[in-house]
């Protein structure tokens, strides 16, 4: 593909951000370059690869996609929570989301954004940019060739570290509280359940952070672990032993080591002509570390944002400053609670983790989400953790009412 010497808008970075907002601008008309520096979409994918329905659901209707199975490796309707003396809770919901397989997820979502309008050049890598009259002049390197292109605005989708932020202004900084590093197998067992996603919390095998397993169908899983960079632990070592310990027989087809980068919340993410998204923004979930749900909502919205800046030929950070307001009224809260878990896990002991374990236990376990209630979980939840319900209380009553919705999100 050649490249024109101007576009409205450049996005860089082809995973489920950049698509996204490259679909939302290319369905408007809008002359965008989506550019990516693998050789192929979804060559290199570092994930567990679940999300929730309501993520699938949002890909599916901003992508008008009807048949989402062929990227669907497994559907899931439980999930079990295993304490660190291996006591279990399992919680059941129909359709509570699925596995995907990402490879083919990542370039279905960028295929039809393409098809939609969108210049996708491939293999092509963002290396600087700087603001020109108002503008923004980019350098592209392709085939060992550098190409300038100008830009009205540029949205940064690439991923973790974004050079296009740092090189725009606008640098996402990282503290060790605020990137998860992970490392995981992707494993053969006849053992793996298949609609089940499984979380393991113990000091022993994952200190600041948790164990996965995510079933991808037939026997095979991710199985992977995260800490807090912070911790000074390294991921893969404990990891070894998990799988050594817990599924000793397993056949070892993959496996790989990445960061989640989180803390988004206290850092701008726009500025003039530049709305930075997903990932490069630091938005995935302060625990979970799912960050493809996020990617895509502020893909989406950024791409919009982006649509209105142009119409109005406002391209200033007061203008795009809307992109970040929306998307913290959209899921602000359920961030703020994911950040006061995280601090109370930050520092968990065995000990910790099994009182609370036990409470949950009473009100999870066998039961459907839907039928679970919110008073009694709080009333547990001070008796077994003063400091717990302080976190939450102090944070404010907006996420003691809106519990309910987020733990059904
Ligand atoms: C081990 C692990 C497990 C995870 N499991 C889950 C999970 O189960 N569920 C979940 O929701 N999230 C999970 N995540 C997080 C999730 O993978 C990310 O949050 C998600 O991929 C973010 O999407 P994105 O589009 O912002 O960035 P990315 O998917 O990282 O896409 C960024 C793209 O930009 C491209 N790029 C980078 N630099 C340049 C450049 N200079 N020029 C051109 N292109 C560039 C990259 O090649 C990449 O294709 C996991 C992460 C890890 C590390």
């Amino acid at each position: 593909m050649e490249f024109k010497a101007r576009y409205s808008v450049v996005v860089v970075g082809a995973g489920p951000a950049g698509s996204t907002a490259a679909q939302i601008l290319a369905k408007k008309g809008v002359d965008v370059l989506l550019v990516e520096k693998q050789r192929e979409v979804g060559k290199d994918i570092f994930c567990a690869e679940g999300i929730s329905r309501n993520t699938l659901k949002l890909a599916e209707e901003i992508f008008e996609i009807e048949n989402p199975e062929k990227f669907i490796a497994s559907r899931v309707n439980s999930v079990r929570i295993i304490g660190p003396d291996l006591e279990t809770i399992d919680v059941r919901h129909e359709n509570m989301g699925v596995t995907l397989e990402r490879k083919i997820f990542d370039r279905t979502l960028a295929g039809i954004a393409a098809a939609n309008g969108a210049n996708l050049s491939v293999g092509t890598k963002f290396i600087q940019a700087e603001r020109k009259n108002g503008k923004v002049e980019l350098t592209l390197m392709k085939e060992g060739k550098l190409f300038n292109v100008t830009s009205d605005i540029v949205i940064g989708a690439d991923g973790p570290a974004s050079g296009v932020a740092t090189s725009l202004g606008l640098p996402m900084e990282t503290d060790d509280e605020e990137v998860h590093r992970c490392a995981q197998f992707f494993i053969y067992n006849d053992r793996i359940v298949g609609n089940r996603l499984d979380f393991f919390f113990s000091e022993k095998y994952s200190p600041t952070g948790y164990a996965w397993v995510f079933p991808k169908g037939n026997g095979f899983a991710n199985v992977g672990l995260g800490v807090l960079t912070s911790s000074g632990k390294d991921p893969m070592e404990f990891l070894k032993s998990y799988i050594s310990d817990f599924f000793p027989d397993s056949k070892i087809i993959g496996w790989l080591r990445g960061v989640v980068p989180i803390g988004g919340y206290n850092k701008r993410i726009y500025a003039d002509n530049l709305l930075v998204t997903g990932d490069a923004a630091r938005l995935a979930d302060p625990v979970t570390g799912g960050g493809i749900g996020p990617a895509i909502l502020s893909g989406k919205i950024a791409g919009e944002v982006a649509f209105e800046a142009l119409e109005r030929g406002d391209l200033s950070e007061k203008f795009l400053k809307k992109y970040e307001k929306i998307y913290w009224d959209r899921t602000g809260i359920d961030y703020k609670v994911s950040l006061i878990l995280k601090e109370y896990l930050k520092n968990y002991t065995d000990e910790r983790i099994i009182k609370l374990h036990r409470v949950l236990k009473k009100l999870f376990d066998g039961k459907d989400l839907e039928t679970i209630s919110i008073t009694r979980l709080f009333i547990n939840t001070v008796k077994v953790s003063k400091d717990l319900f302080g976190l939450f209380f102090g944070s404010g009553g907006d996420v003691l009412f809106n519990l309910r919705k987020i733990i059904l999100r």
